[in-house]
């Protein structure tokens, strides 16, 4: 990692907003009417099984105690361990990491990978903070919430503001408090300690997989395809370089300082080449769109792949593109979402659309527990059949159904949970 004061750690990101549990819940709640469970099933999923709150004393490099507070939350364990990503943000809340474990279980449920869903996050800002504090604060975490996770019970994963590099300085203190090597307990690792090829581009790899798939079905190949990528952190950045070498037209990428668009198409290879350590790049360019301007320019497909609540009822009438695939979790809120569905335009939800990330975490479990390691071509092809399966059934059972897409993928995704629940006897 570069510099030894500040961090780079993926897209910046910031946490979703109050009230987004209450619109997940209501489409779970229509998702399991509509496939005949009753409410006590609703009950029993509206809300994770167990919410631990911790609280971490840190040593700062002043000298001074600082204690921040995190999260970990388990949403259902009714098919096996639960599994999702740690965030490091300011604005982290029991709130949000209840509604983003029940995200994890629908794409889990979605992709049918053997876990319930999960999620943890910490209050703080490791922009602010040195390697140092970050490793302490990490480590810290996982003597707090040891023993509620483990290879079988509940697997971590980066989220926003973790990489790789945190995901290394948890397992070691978890092996240390165990007692024993455990690759198994955490994905998102390094290579060189158990970490699986493909890993790092795999949620990239999996919204360029849908958007293909999904324009495919509107008729429209990707060769030539106008995208616009709201935010070039980790997912952007990756996701316009495979675009780009697909044949795709980036007409369009936006970070922090704002957008810059042209219609035909910009040079990829040369703004990854000029991003800086924190994503940035468009403040190289003096004539910039505003990010409210920028969502609103023509293309085939948007992409938010940054903030959480960018379409809204405020800007969704003025919305151009014909497909918007939403790369970040909950980057439209539900009623914008369900006005463009009725303007026809293709909605392709979070839950289907960003879980090439997990799928691969899931990958790189498989290969920990089997101590045999698969070539990134040999993980890739995996991710593209289970992205190809997971877009075809939601589009479908969209069509079949006339629902909206995020309807049919939240049915896809509860019905194993609500089924195994019901053979455990919960309900
Ligand atoms: N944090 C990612 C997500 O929200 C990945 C989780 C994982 O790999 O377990 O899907």
């Amino acid at each position: 990692m570069s510099g030894n004061k500040r961090i780079l750690i993926g897209a910046s990101q910031p946490a979703l907003s109050e009230g987004v549990l209450a619109s997940t819940q209501k489409v779970v709640h229509e998702a399991l009417e509509r496939l005949g469970y009753g409410e006590s099933y609703y009950e029993l999923l509206k809300e994770p099984l167990r919410l631990l709150t911790v609280r971490i004393p840190v040593r700062m490099d002043d000298g001074h105690v600082q204690v921040f507070t995190g999260y970990r939350a388990q949403h259902t364990d009714a098919v096996g361990p639960t599994k999702g990503g740690i965030r490091f943000h300011p604005s982290v809340t029991a709130e949000e990491v209840s509604a983003l474990s029940l995200w994890m279980t629908l794409k889990c449920g979605l992709f049918d990978l053997p876990y319930g869903g999960g999620k943890g996050g910490i209050i703080c800002d490791p922009r602010t903070m040195s390697l140092g504090e970050v490793e302490r604060l990490a480590r810290g975490y996982v003597r707090a919430i040891s023993q509620i996770v483990g290879p079988n019970k509940d697997i971590p994963a980066p989220d926003v503001y973790t990489n790789a590099q945190i995901m290394a300085w948890m397992l070691d203190e978890y092996s240390r408090i165990r007692e024993y090597d455990s690759p198994g307990f955490i994905t998102g690792k390094p290579l060189v300690i158990g970490g699986s090829q493909g890993r790092e581009k795999a949620t990239s790899l999996g919204v360029a997989i849908s958007i293909r798939e999904a324009a495919a079905q509107q008729g429209l190949a990707i060769k030539g395809l106008k995208v616009c990528i709201q935010g070039f952190g980790n997912v952007g950045s990756n996701l316009a370089e495979i675009l780009d070498q697909w044949g795709a037209l980036v007409v369009g990428i936006s970070d922090v300082h704002g957008g810059i668009y042209d219609e035909n198409g910009l040079d990829v290879p040369n703004l990854l080449d000029r991003r800086d350590s924190f994503g940035s790049v468009t403040n190289l360019f003096s004539k910039r769109l505003s990010n409210s301007e920028y969502l609103l320019q023509p293309c085939d497909v948007l992409v938010p792949a940054a903030l959480e609540n960018q379409i809204t009822m405020d800007n969704v009438e003025k919305i151009q593109a014909k497909m918007i695939v939403e790369a970040a979790n909950g980057p439209t809120s539900l009623e914008a979402s369900n006005k463009l569905h009725e303007r026809g335009v293709l909605v392709v939800p979070d839950v289907l659309a960003n879980a090439g990330g997990v799928t691969v975490s899931y990958f790189e479990w498989v290969q920990n527990n089997q101590g045999y390691y698969w070539t990134e071509e040999e993980v890739n092809r995996k991710l593209e059949s289970k992205m190809v399966e997971a877009v075809n059934k939601v589009l479908a059972l969209s069509k079949s159904r006339t629902i909206t897409p995020r309807l049919a993928a939240y049915m896809l995704g509860v019905q194993k949970y609500a089924e195994a629940s019901r053979l455990r006897g919960w309900v």
